[in-house]
């Protein structure tokens, strides 16, 4: 068992102090914001994330698992200390915002008193366990007192959280004290996940590069599909023949409306803005980003062709949250959508299953009038007297949803399936006029089962690939 302090109470500090609790671990989350603390003092989680609430529940009941504002009480007898505070884009040119973990590092050193080894799980820019070090160095109490610090960046996926801590593809940790390194190794060893041990300007890196590389083949493939749409390929099936290559992989070939989200923009902002600061041009980085820009603008596109003008039109959003399982509206699709669609004098019905809260508050944020949406309870109530419906984000209650109903309840039947999923013939067959992204109208498509050699199709298709293959 050892002592652990997590900073920070967010999607990624609860749910590893959480976790690591879970583990045998005596965890302490220490959080500024005393709403958030209060509320899990008393059993109410600050965030949406699946399993987490009971996960918590147990871990506090065991007595393994404390919340407080008090640095001084957080970090009493910590061996490990993991900052795991927010690193939002800054104002200036796309950077990083450090505030928050610079912050976290001075507080850490006006209380600490004893060796700690200093964990950053926060997603900084390259260089930042040097400032850290330096930081805790420079405000110490007690001038005597030694520390390290471990660079420990976090992969995990806002509504796969603990699954992802718990099954990690990998655990990178980076320092350049082996020693120190090797200790925070030994805290996740129960995981039996393959740790990997670099220097941390490696580790930092190996961040950015992973998510930077993610968000590459998120606009990749909505290139492509854009492609696929004028061609009169369908991007979906484009994306299952590729991803039968193994060196290519099926995971991130959804065409869509691109990336959201608390980390890939502003990850892909942030290396870009690094890599400008170092001199250099990342061409690929930048036409990323104006891809994923692109994509949500495509729909308002979609809207328009058909509609000609929105003004006067109600435009029902299926969807808030950036992607399913969270109520995480940080850059979310939704939010562009609805700006251009009002700024077009439409209105807007919408529903998420768990987003409303968090809509509001990130509407407020972006300065878009609530007075021209009306949040409502189900998906059905969405479509009542819709001129169209746009699924923005693909929660699974959305797939079985009787389109039936919901086409007969529409002012006129138009749906934009930001997501790609439905079947176009289906809703078209259904009475929908449909836009999918990328998606165009040829016959099913038919494979062999492997290991036939036959250089023909049977008559019957052996094998028809339907929606989740
Ligand atoms: P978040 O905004 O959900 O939570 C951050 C928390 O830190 C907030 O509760 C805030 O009040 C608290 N905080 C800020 N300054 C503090 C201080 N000085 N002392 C104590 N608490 C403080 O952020 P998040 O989504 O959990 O992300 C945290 C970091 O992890 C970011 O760098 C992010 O890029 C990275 N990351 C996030 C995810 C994700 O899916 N959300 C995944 C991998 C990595």
């Amino acid at each position: 068992m050892a002592v652990i302090s997590v900073i920070g109470t967010g999607y990624v500090g609860l749910v590893t102090g959480t976790c690591l609790s879970d583990m045998g671990n005596q965890v302490t989350c220490i959080d500024i914001v005393e709403e958030k603390i209060e509320k899990l003092n008393n059993g109410i989680l600050p965030i949406y994330e699946p399993g987490l609430e009971e996960m918590v529940e147990r871990n506090v009941a065991a007595g393994r698992l404390h919340f407080t504002t008090s640095y001084a009480e957080g970090l009493k007898n910590a061996e490990f200390i993991f900052i795991a505070v927010n690193t939002p884009p800054s104002s200036v040119a796309g950077g990083a915002d450090m505030r928050f973990v610079e912050s976290a590092a001075r507080m850490i050193a006006e209380e600490l008193d004893h060796y700690a080894i200093i964990i950053n799980k926060s997603t900084v820019p390259v260089g930042s366990g040097d400032i850290v070090s330096r930081i805790v160095r420079n405000n110490l109490k007690r001038p005597d007192v030694t520390f390290s610090v471990v660079s420990n960046p976090e992969f995990l996926r806002e509504g796969d959280a603990i699954k992802d801590f718990q099954n990690p593809d990998r655990v990178v940790l980076g320092s350049s004290e082996r020693d120190a390194a090797e200790k925070v190794a030994r805290l996740y060893l129960p995981l039996r996940a393959t740790i990997m041990i670099t220097d941390i300007y490696t580790a930092e890196m190996i961040k950015y590069a992973s998510n930077a590389f993610l968000a590459t083949k998120i606009s990749f493939i909505n290139e492509i599909a854009q492609i696929c749409e004028r061609l009169g390929a369908d991007v979906k099936e484009v994306a299952n023949g590729m991803g039968y290559d193994r060196r290519i992989g099926r995971d991130f070939l959804d065409a869509g409306l691109g990336y959201g989200g608390s980390c890939f923009p502003k990850d892909v902002r942030a290396l870009a803005h690094m890599a400008d600061e170092a001199g250099l041009h990342p061409q690929m980085l930048h036409a990323v980003m104006e891809i994923n820009h692109d994509q949500r603008r495509l729909v308002v596109n979609k809207l328009t062709d058909i509609l000609g003008s929105l003004r006067g039109c109600v435009i029902g959003i299926l969807g808030l949250a950036f992607k399913p399982n969270t109520d995480d509206m940080r850059e979310a699709p939704s939010l562009d959508i609805i700006r251009w669609v009002t700024a077009q004098g439409a209105t807007v019905r919408a529903y998420d299953p768990v987003a409303r809260e968090t809509a509001v508050e990130a509407m407020k944020l972006h300065s878009i009038s609530l007075d021209n949406v009306t949040f409502c309870e189900t998906a059905y109530d969405v479509a009542e007297g819709s001129d169209a419906l746009v699924l923005v984000t693909h929660w699974n209650e959305f797939k079985s949803l009787n389109m039936q109903r919901i086409r007969e309840s529409m002012r006129r039947p138009i749906l934009i399936d930001g997501r790609n999923m439905y079947e176009p013939s289906e809703m078209t067959n259904c009475g929908f006029i449909y836009r999918g992204m990328g998606r165009g109208s040829g016959p099913a498509p038919t494979i062999l089962p492997p290991g036939d050699t036959t250089s023909t199709l049977p008559s019957e298709p052996a094998l028809s690939l339907t929606e989740g293959d």
